[in-house]
């Protein structure tokens, strides 16, 4: 088939037995973006991978690349090249011949002499930085360069689709940020799409150009990074997605562009932000611990005061709890500030940082 890019989920839904692993779905991902599905273990975030891949063929909906309906088609006729979580490396091969591989099987169908093949497993080296690797086994690289293998061997067949599950959560905490500056370096470098599937919230904000918030089978949302963080559009996102302090409130004024909501617990009316347009009585209030503020010096600002219930300088910040009304809110406050427990402090936050989602 041709170069593939654009790939179109229509409706797609998967059961297995009882369990509905993917209900649903519709997604539109396109050229050459890095596309991640992010959410809970257990969601059905594999399960949408391998329907892309053609490992699985799912119950109801279609499946395009492009304007070609593959919903059926095997998955070595749809150009797309998997790397796995666990490396899946042949540990008797060199690394070479891991690299190799997939090319020696299409040889013929791709008419590749030796020299090409040679080549090509050269240049995919280089490009994940393994140059001189090659007459190395498996078990005498790190799990990074192991991952590197993988990755290598995905891109030496050309794929049009890369696709991309849990690729980094063997690897530890510092390794895994190399790897996804890496990742996303190689990707673009080539403008291939690619789906990847993780359950790492920093990690889906980092590496992608657009992400989906999957929980129970079903996609939640999906925008840009920027969109899903700071316009959740559903309390499961705003609460996966970083920290978010979450109170119930009902509406009791609608303004052009805010709305003042009556917050019970925290004994005091809140302006918002509306995320639609028709929200009416029971809301919740979505408000990120970064979006409070020592000074409050706009007209924007809500107040809200209280007394510190615990703060704890966390480097980078200083974290605190304070007591409000008959509850209470975390705020990261500049690390050069640390309140005493017990004192009174009163925050300003902007109204365009309040967040009112449909109460469910
Ligand atoms: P994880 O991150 O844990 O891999 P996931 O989001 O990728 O989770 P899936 O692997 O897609 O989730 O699974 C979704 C649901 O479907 C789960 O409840 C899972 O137990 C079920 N499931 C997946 N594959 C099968 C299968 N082959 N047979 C039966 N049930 C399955």
């Amino acid at each position: 088939m041709g170069p593939v890019t654009r790939i179109r989920l229509e409706g797609v839904t998967k059961t297995y037995g009882a369990v509905k692993a993917v209900d649903n779905v519709s997604l539109e991902i396109r050229d050459g973006e890095l596309f991640t599905i992010l959410g809970p273990s257990g969601c059905g975030k594999t399960t949408t991978l391998r329907m892309i891949a053609g490992f699985e063929v799912p119950d109801e909906g279609k499946i395009y690349f492009d304007d070609e309906d593959v919903t059926f088609l095997k998955p070595y006729l749809r150009n797309t090249a998997m790397v796995f979580q666990n490396y899946a490396l042949w540990p008797h091969m060199t690394v070479f011949e891991n690299v190799a591989y997939g090319l020696k099987i299409r040889k013929k169908q791709l008419k590749l002499s030796d020299e090409e093949i040679e080549k090509r497993v050269k240049e995919a080296l280089r490009l994940v930085k393994l140059e001189g690797m090659e007459d190395r086994y498996p078990l005498q690289l790190s799990g990074g360069q192991q991952q590197r293998v993988a990755l290598a061997r995905a891109l030496v067949v050309q794929p049009k689709v890369l696709l991309l599950d849990e690729p980094l959560s063997n690897l530890d905490a510092k390794l895994r940020i190399e790897m996804r500056e890496e990742i996303k370096r190689i990707q673009k470098s080539l403008g291939i799409t690619a789906v990847y599937v993780t359950h790492d919230q920093l990690e889906a904000m980092s590496i992608s150009d657009r992400i989906a918030i999957m929980d129970k089978g079903k996609v939640l949302q999906y925008g840009t990074p920027r969109e899903v963080y700071f316009r959740p559009t559903n309390l499961f996102t705003a609460e996966f997605l970083g920290r978010s302090n979450i109170f119930r409130g009902r509406i009791v004024e609608k303004q052009d562009s805010y709305l003042v909501v009556r917050v019970e617990d925290l004994d005091i009316d809140l302006k918002a932000t509306p995320i639609q347009p028709d929200l009416t009585g029971e809301v919740a209030l979505v408000i990120r611990p970064e979006s409070f503020k020592v000074e409050q010096s706009s007209q924007e600002d809500n107040i809200v005061r209280g007394r510190v219930d615990f703060a704890m300088f966390l480097g980078d910040r200083t974290e605190v709890r304070i007591k409000v009304g008959k509850s209470s809110l975390i705020a990261y406050l500049p690390n050069n500030f640390y309140p005493e427990i017990g004192s009174e402090l009163a925050l300003g936050v902007s109204w365009r940082n309040v967040i009112a989602l449909p109460y469910k």
